[in-house]
């Protein structure tokens, strides 16, 4: 019997898609009842798929549209590093509340599953810094929203924002529109 499946869609094409989708696990309940936690961490342990979902993000943009690669605390960190590393370019950290050592901007959000604050140092950026932003996961948007605003007020500009998986049904990527969105596979 052949059982109907949806499409594997992405902002990458259904194999860029395909490929995200083999490695992340669905964790029911995680951190709340109701909530299915989308876990990459198989991705990431994987270094041939891990390899190819970094050169595609930096091919999506184009290794010279940005300067510095801001990752979300703290899968976000996982991507930024490799991806700063690929393109010899350089990372900053967005960070949980309390973490940062110096003078910080600060943004509180709703989460899909809580509230949390989220902080850059405000040196972080040099004036016009083209900032590529990542994380793994885009659910609500608040965090990539509260990301953003972030790092244009620290002085950077943001030329990209990618993540891994969206979740389409919370709208995130109408929530940051018009900003564009990078997501390699889309449920
Ligand atoms: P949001 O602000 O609602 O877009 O949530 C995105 C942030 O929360 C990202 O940093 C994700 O790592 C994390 N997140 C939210 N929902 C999930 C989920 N269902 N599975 C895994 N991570 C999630």
């Amino acid at each position: 019997m052949v059982e109907s499946q949806s499409p594997v869609i992405g902002d990458s094409g259904p194999e860029a898609a395909a490929l995200v989708a083999s490695r992340v696990l669905d964790v029911p309940d995680f951190p709340k009842p109701g909530i299915v936690f989308k876990d990459l961490m198989p991705l990431f342990a994987d270094g041939p798929v891990f390899r190819e979902v970094i050169d595609e993000i930096v091919g999506y943009h184009g290794a010279e549209s940005f300067d510095v690669v801001a990752g979300i605390e703290a899968r976000g960190f996982v991507l930024a590093a490799a991806i700063a590393y690929a393109t010899g370019t350089g990372v900053v950290p967005v960070r949980k509340a309390g973490k940062l050592p110096r003078a910080s901007f600060s943004a509180s959000y709703a989460l899909e599953y809580g509230e949390a604050v989220l902080e850059v140092h405000q040196d972080a950026f040099t004036a016009d810094q083209r900032v590529l932003v990542v994380d793994d996961v885009l659910a609500t948007g608040g965090t990539a929203s509260a990301t953003l605003d972030l790092v244009e007020r620290a002085g950077g500009v943001v030329t990209g924002f990618s993540v891994l998986l969206e979740l389409g049904f919370l709208a995130g990527r109408e929530r940051l529109s018009p900003r564009a969105v990078h997501a390699m596979w889309r449920v």
